[in-house]
Order: C-alpha cells, then structure tokens, then sequence
C-alpha cells in the first residue's frame, strides 16, 4: 500500500505531500536563491526560470498574456484577499460601493472577508447554494446581481474542498453575459480532481490557485488577472511583479509549480481516478447501509479525488480519532475552535441538520490514485469504520 511517512494520508484537499519531481529537486539542492530582480548572473537565473514557470502558466491553461496578467503571492488566502478586496477599493475611489456575491460554502478566506467590506460600506450578498451543493445561477441573475448601475463582483469556488461538488465555468460565463457582473474563481480544488481543469476560459475575470494543493511547495499560489478587471494591490512594497504584489518572489516556490505541474500532467489519468473514486463510493455506501449518508453524489460535476459522508450514529471527531490511531489521516467537516467543536459550515449551508453537520467525514486522495489503491485502502479503513455503523 502507498503510505506517506508511514501514514495511509487520505487528506489531499488538506495539503499535498510533496510532488516527487519537487522532492528530487530540492534533495540536488540546486535552488534559486538569487533575488529575481538583481542584475547578476544568479538573479538572471531567478528570473528566468521565473518567466519559463509563467510561459508554462499561461500555456497549460490556455490563456493568453495579452488578455491576462499572472502574479504569484503566498497561498490562495493572500491571493483572493488581494482581488477581492483590491478590486472593492478601486470601487471605493470612485465613490460607488461593490456589490459583492459569493456562498457559505466557500472557503473561510472569501466568508471571513465579508465584515471587511462592509465595514468600507460595500453591499456583501449571500449565495443560496442548494441541498446538492450546486448553485442556481439563474435564480441569482434575476436579483441584485443584474442591476447594471453599481459594480458586481461575484466569486465562485469552482471545486468545494469538503464535498468536493464542482461548479460548471460555462454557466459562469453564462452569468456574466447575461449580468454584466464580475467573476473571480477560486481554483484551488480544481487542479488534478475535475475534468477540464486545464481549460479556464478567458471570458471570466480572475483565477486563483494554491501550490500546496498540487504538491507543490506550501506558502505560494498565483492568480490569473484579465488585464481589464482592476485592483489595488494588497501589499505597498518595492513594486516586484509589476507592482501587482510587491515583496521578493518565492523564487523555489513558484519554481516547484512548474516541477509539480508537469509531473501531474505526465503521470495523470483522469479515467482511473475516476473508476477509483466511483468503487470507493459505492463499497463505502454499501459497508455503511442505513448508518451512513454520502454528501454531494446528486450533483453532475464533482471532484474525483473526494469523499465525503455523515455517519449518523457517530461524532465525526471521534471517528477520525480512530481512524488517526489505525494509521489513516482525514478530515471532519466539523471545526474544533477553543477546544469546542462546531458543526461544519458548509454542510449546514446545504441544509443538513446540526447533528449531521457534526458527522460527516472528508476523504481526499491524490489525482493520481487507482483502483487498486482504493481496494487497498478500504481494507485498513473498513474495519474502523464498521465500528460506527
Ligand atoms: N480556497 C479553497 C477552496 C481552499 O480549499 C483553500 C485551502 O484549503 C483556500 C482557498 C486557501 O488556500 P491557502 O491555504 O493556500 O491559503
């Protein structure tokens, strides 16, 4: 069986282990330590594998440069932060307040943000999402979202990191023509799991990606910009990246995207991790009979790496603690937050109950996982979770 560290690590839209083609670089210790923006030989060579990695960013995608611009900042946090609220300012300076639209479902980066732009005096317009976890774009485009006077933000989170439920980009696209709105995407989940994660279309606004998500290094991600959607940088600095975010590059950060990347590209196989997830689910729905409930399956788009489930006679923290003593590393959707634990935010968003909030589990594995790696695991993962049923 595969493990990591001796661990069976099952928690990939956690953190991802390193790629190998990262953990080969790094062990020849041939890094880029000079300041991309000196002038000597080992700053050329900073900056020049700094451009190769964009080059590559903006092949792999499909996206052009002339329509789009890249920067690199820490993980996805700082990235959307910057967007959101850098795009919120421009708004500000011209006296007319956002109206900003994103979910509950989404990650606490773009919840948490709320209260920061209110308090500059913008609008903050929650999404209803739906018991499958999908969201009824044409619902929305019918309230506030269509009134064409004040500046319209809407982010999206393309893949759910709990369920693992994904969003369509064409709807999206949809929604803007139809709206006139915004649209920033948070692409964290996407890269490996989803069918199509390569194609962004260049009709949406912004992208945002976090490197650690990919087995890549952690503390680095970057964000795909239309060169026509403004935003004020988050960070006042020496003007690196053309001012966009300021601060000395992450040099082997960005770097061990570019290694990540064309690993995942070279070795994936969409269709085996597919086949692999589809036995999972069902051997899982089967072991756990009425004792369980999977999260997510109604929807048509999903990540093919995640799990998710309630276990209705169980606490979530006590099973993970009983799969954390056999060796297994996952996730609950319920948080623990000084010391006490709380029902999972995004579960309730979709209309379960408090209790099962509190009981759902999240299994995550690596994009690259086969079907014989999953029959592997239900052997060491079933005889925990009989225990519960
Ligand atoms: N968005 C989603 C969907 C995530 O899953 C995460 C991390 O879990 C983030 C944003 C934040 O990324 P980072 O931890 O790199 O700041």
């Amino acid at each position: 069986m595969k493990l990591t560290n001796n661990r069976l690590y099952l928690d990939f839209n956690a953190t991802s282990p390193l790629s190998p083609a990262v953990l080969e670089w790094l062990s020849r210790g041939d890094l880029l330590y000079g300041n991309p923006s000196s002038i000597h030989h080992s700053g050329k060579r900073s900056r020049r594998e700094l451009a190769e990695t964009t080059e590559y960013l903006f092949d792999l995608f499909g996206l052009s440069e002339r329509e789009f611009q890249l920067f690199f900042h820490s993980g996805a946090t700082e990235g959307i932060n910057t967007l959101v609220k850098g795009h919120a300012q421009t708004c500000f300076e011209q006296q007319t307040p956002l109206n900003f639209f994103s979910a509950d479902t989404d990650h606490s980066c773009l919840v948490n943000l709320r209260p920061t732009l209110k308090l500059y005096g913008h609008q903050v317009y929650p999404i209803e999402v739906k018991s499958s976890g999908e969201i009824d774009w044409s619902e929305l485009a019918k309230g506030p979202l269509a009134e064409e006077s004040s500046p319209r933000l809407v982010s999206a989170t393309w893949v759910n990191n709990e369920t693992g439920v994904a969003l369509s980009l064409d709807e999206l696209v949809a929604l803007k023509e139809r709206t006139g709105a915004r649209v920033h995407v948070d692409g964290v989940q996407a890269i490996g799991k989803l069918e199509g994660w390569k194609k962004l279309r260049p009709e949406l606004d912004a992208y945002t990606f976090s490197a650690h998500k990919f087995g890549a290094m952690k503390g680095v991600g970057m964000s795909f910009v239309r060169r026509d959607f403004p935003f004020a940088p988050l960070l006042d600095g020496g003007g690196q990246q053309g001012g966009l975010r300021s601060g000395t590059q992450n040099t082997d950060g960005i770097y061990s995207i570019q290694l990540a990347l064309r690993g995942l590209v070279e070795r994936e196989d969409p269709a085996a991790l597919k086949g692999a997830h589809q036995w999972f689910e069902n051997h899982l729905t089967e072991l756990l009979g009425d004792a369980g409930q999977m999260v997510g399956t109604q929807a048509p788009l999903r990540a093919r790496n995640t799990v998710c489930f309630i276990l209705k006679k169980a606490r979530a923290d006590n099973v993970l603690t009983a799969l954390d003593l056999a060796g297994i590393d996952v996730s609950t959707g319920s948080a623990c937050s000084s010391g006490a634990v709380r029902p999972s935010r995004v579960l309730m968003s979709m209309g379960h109950s408090e209790q099962e909030a509190m009981s759902s589990l999240r299994l995550s594995f690596s994009p690259l996982t086969t079907l014989q790696d999953v029959q592997e695991f239900a052997t060491v993962i079933d005889p925990v979770l009989k225990r519960f049923v």
